[in-house]
């Protein structure tokens, strides 16, 4: 038998985020961001999930890029960091690739690449972040350069704000971009997904949705449910043993939890190299047989030790939910995440090759290995 430890990946609930997106973004279209391995949930999963919902797919990877487009995508593909060199500048031109134009030695290299397209290109405007963007005051100068080019099939016009999900917002960056672009003419892509849900305002023509996709808060006071967003990766386990332990006892590496009192508690399967967050202290959230309970002791490569105090039917074998949901209980990526001091992005993108996933939600013959990890 396989090792009883799996993720599930509900693809409608996949769909149902980006409706959310959808309903929220008004007229915007929407570039789906699909990094990083689609955050963890398979690129190509995702993408033939979303490809008859959504209007442009966002990614940093060529070599995504060129997996999708081999897929059969025809949406317009955003990547969010432009070109490394010019071999990346010869594939937007192959795959028909949307680059990000944010310092002026990628300008240079497009205007010099002799093409055999033009390219649609994203000018990204720093407007706090302070990563990638030109300066304000650089823009003027970059679009002179750009406007009438042979190279260029069509100029759209980006930021990214620093603090759409926290207490500074977005109300300076957006004045900052707005006083630049405003009477251009040019496409404005401005909101992931805190400023999709938070600032109406601020949609512009393509919205840039990641988490939200995904099913987890971009807010760390608001929770998913909330904001009416549903859990697409689940992971799961199984109790391996069970055990009584004494006063004085001690739990796990480092001897990280020790019994104060008489204690039953279980071994789960799934740990650090299962992507389960190894800071996770005692007292993270855990559901034993559709009972919320806690993790004790240190976290191991393959193992996390449970308190069965509230569970006390659970047994070798009984089902064990780390995050997400078995469709009866939910436990948010988001409180883990917080539990272990991270945010849900990182659990979703920690998830590793060793765990099976199992494709839920929609039946029209996806299985997991068709559509690839
Ligand atoms: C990753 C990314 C996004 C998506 O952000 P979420 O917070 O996941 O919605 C949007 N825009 C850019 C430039 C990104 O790099």
């Amino acid at each position: 038998m396989p090792r009883p430890t799996y993720a599930t990946l509900d693809l409608a609930a996949l769909a149902h985020n980006h409706a959310r997106v959808r309903s929220q973004a008004g007229r915007a279209r929407i570039w789906s961001v699909v990094k990083a391995n689609a955050y963890g949930h398979g690129l190509l999963r995702v993408a033939h999930t979303l490809a008859p919902l959504t209007d442009g797919f966002a990614l940093v990877e060529f070599e995504g890029a060129a997996a999708l487009r081999e897929a059969g995508i025809q949406h317009p593909i955003l990547m969010l960091e432009g070109c490394y060199d010019t071999s990346d500048l010869q594939r937007c031109a192959e795959l028909s690739l949307t680059p990000v134009l944010h310092v002026v030695e990628q300008v240079q290299a497009l205007l010099a690449a002799n093409l055999a397209r033009p390219l649609s290109v994203m000018v990204k405007l720093n407007t706090g972040m302070n990563r990638l963007g030109f300066a304000p005051a650089e823009l003027p100068n970059i679009l002179q350069q750009l406007q009438g080019h042979s190279a260029i099939a069509s100029i759209n016009l980006m930021t990214h704000f620093a603090d759409a999900d926290g207490p500074t917002g977005i109300a300076t960056p957006l004045q900052r971009f707005k006083t630049l672009t405003d009477g251009l003419g040019l496409p404005v892509s401005l909101a992931n997904s805190a400023t999709i849900l938070r600032y109406p305002e601020a949609q512009g023509d393509w919205v840039r949705p990641g988490i939200m996709l995904y099913g987890a808060s971009p807010f760390p006071e608001i929770s998913a449910a909330e904001l009416d967003l549903k859990p697409v990766m689940s992971l799961h386990g199984q109790l391996l043993t069970v055990r009584e332990l004494q006063p004085g006892d001690t739990v796990g590496y480092g001897c990280g939890f020790v019994a104060p009192e008489p204690m039953r508690i279980g071994v789960a399967a799934c740990g650090y190299a299962d992507g389960y967050p190894r800071h996770a202290p005692t007292g993270t959230p855990i559901v034993v047989d559709g009972v919320r309970t806690r993790t004790l002791g240190r976290v191991s490569m393959d193992k996390i030790c449970v308190d069965l105090a509230p569970v006390p039917q659970a047994q070798v074998g009984s089902p064990v939910l780390f995050w997400g949901t078995d469709g009866k209980v939910t436990l948010p990526a988001d409180e883990v995440a917080v539990a272990a001091g991270t945010i849900a992005y990182e659990l979703f993108c920690a998830l590793t090759a060793r765990v099976p996933v199992k494709e839920i939600g929609m039946d029209a013959g996806m299985d997991a290995g068709k559509h690839g990890g």
